[in-house]
């Protein structure tokens, strides 16, 4: 494969200093085995300073911690408004601090600076601020059963909860995951992805700040094998929460099964359809399925990543599809100009190249990029496969890239038929002037959200989830506090 010509990458990296060790129990500390690892610019390949690498000895420290903290500390005895105000105060802090996180974001990750100012960091204060005012709302039910009794139901904490995060939306995800486990009263030991563990940790210290009671959130960054394994098989855990591939949803709800059968979370990958009718308005679903596809660099678990295209439509939609990927600007993700920084990792970037090889290799037609761009730091040009089979690799697996596949389609029930054939269900979008076409994918395909002329529109109102092999349970909106209480019946007799 080709080398396209280098990028030009300011070096400028101003962010405050920020904690690079664990947080367990209000302490910042190294880990027990002294390991650290190296957190990296994903835009120059450079390393940006070394992080506490913990493993199982440190997330056993921090469960001691988190189950002192939920059976003895003050979190459980506080007035659930009083846990609402400490995430509102959270809620501020990372406010106060935007610019900085969202920095810190993009220097981690990667992502162009514009949009963690855009998305992350307006969403993950959203999160918070949302969940902050359910703390106060989660309530049971008096149930008239038979016979003289008074029957009642608590929504309790679960307890310890162990939560696993991905890269790709680092300070999101954890938002995600935090805002309803605290709001609802459990305590918490986390880890941040490896290639992203920086702004978990500043946010732990914002979370200091705002005055949380000793041991509730604690965070241990390192590896998924080590320090993910220890959470998910740990005896005293009560529950897991994880994002991530489906590959280690597996090795996760193995690891419950075998210890404790802890309650199981898993927010996983997806293959979604995104679906094209003739009779759209086309500049709109152009537009829409490029911003579906190529997104955050093309790592969203969401990703329309099949786009099913009518074949009346097909030749024009990809003709306007490959002129707006040629148009899409790569480069410097501190550059206001750019819509596209690095990948986030070299591992990922090969996986995504190993991917576009399979796709020429199986006969699609490469309409433009395919390459890596430069030498340095991990860009790789936006890609549109055309004439791509269902039965390909690259319309099977989740690529995690900036790869568009445009397939033809003939008819409702074809499309749907075909939407239908993967191992996900996670997102699904239709682009129709017609309602009932609307609503007839809407109500036929088997995933979590569906949307229709829009894409990507997620809200921490809405609840967010897959079916199939995309996970089990909903994170977001009412639905996603679920996940982190359990139902206790108590019957007095009269
Ligand atoms: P991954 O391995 O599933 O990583 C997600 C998280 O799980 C990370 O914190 C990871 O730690 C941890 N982990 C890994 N192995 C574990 C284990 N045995 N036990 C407990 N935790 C474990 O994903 P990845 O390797 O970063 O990316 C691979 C693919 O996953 C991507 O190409 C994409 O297809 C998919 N993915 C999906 C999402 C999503 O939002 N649904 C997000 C990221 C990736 P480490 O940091 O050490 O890996
Ligand atoms: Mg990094």
């Amino acid at each position: 494969m080709m080398t396209a010509p280098a990028l030009s990458i300011s070096a400028e990296t101003s962010v405050r200093p920020f904690p690079t060790r664990l947080l367990i129990d209000h302490r910042w500390v190294e880990s027990e085995s002294g390991e650290t690892f190296a957190s990296v610019n994903p835009a120059t390949g450079e390393e940006i300073c070394q992080v506490a690498a913990a493993d199982s000895a440190d997330v056993d420290k921090a469960v001691r911690a988190a189950r002192r903290a939920f059976e003895q500390g003050p979190w459980r005895k506080m007035n659930a408004s009083a846990r609402g105000r400490l995430l509102h105060r959270l809620a501020d802090l990372i406010e106060t601090n935007a610019e900085e996180l969202a920095r810190l974001e993009s220097l981690d990750n990667g992502k162009p600076l514009s949009l963690a100012r855009r998305v992350d960091l307006p969403k993950t204060i959203a999160c918070y601020r949302y969940f902050a005012g359910w703390a106060d709302k989660v309530q049971g039910q008096t149930i008239p059963i038979d016979g003289e009794f008074f029957c009642y139901t608590r929504h309790e904490p679960v307890g310890v909860v162990g939560q696993i995060i991905p890269w790709n939306y680092p300070m999101l995800m954890q938002a995600w995951k935090l805002a309803p486990a605290l709001a609802t009263g459990n305590t918490v030991v986390m880890k941040p992805a490896e290639q992203t563990p920086l702004s978990a940790l500043r946010i732990g210290e914002l979370i200091l700040e705002a005055g949380f009671p000793e041991g509730v959130v604690n965070l241990v960054p390192g590896f998924g094998p080590t320090a993910g394994a220890a959470i998910a098989g740990h005896m005293d855990v009560d529950k897991v929460a994880f994002t991530g591939s489906t590959e280690t949803g597996r090795l996760i709800l193995e690891a419950a099964a075998r210890s404790n059968l802890k309650r199981v979370s898993l927010e996983l990958g997806g293959k979604s359809p995104n679906i094209i009718f003739a009779d759209t308005d086309l500049d709109e679903a152009v537009e829409g399925a490029h911003l579906g596809l190529f997104s955050n660099q093309g790592q969203v678990c969401c990703a329309g990543s099949r786009v099913f295209v009518e074949e009346s439509v097909y030749e024009p939609f990809l003709e306007k599809s490959v002129a707006r990927a040629r148009e899409r600007v790569v480069g410097d993700p501190l550059d206001p100009r750019t819509e596209q920084g690095p990948q986030v990792d070299q591992a990922q970037m090969d996986r995504i190249l190993g991917y576009i090889g399979s796709g020429l290799e199986q006969g699609a037609v490469l309409a433009c990029g395919g390459n890596r761009i430069g030498s340095r730091g991990y860009f790789v040009e936006p890609t549109v496969f055309a004439d791509v089979g269902d039965a390909m690799k690259i319309a099977k697996e989740e690529i995690f890239g900036p790869v568009m596949s445009v397939i033809p389609f003939s008819s409702l029930d074809d499309v749907i038929r075909r939407a239908n054939n993967t191992i996900y269900g996670l997102a699904a979008a239709v682009w129709t002037r017609d309602i009932r076409k609307a609503h007839a994918v809407a109500n036929s395909v088997r995933a979590g959200t569906v949307w229709v002329n829009c894409y990507n529109v997620l809200d921490t109102r809405a609840p967010f989830g897959g079916f199939k092999q995309s996970g089990s349970g909903r994170e977001l909106g009412e639905y996603g506090l679920q996940q982190y209480t359990e139902v206790k019946t108590v019957t007095v007799r009269l």
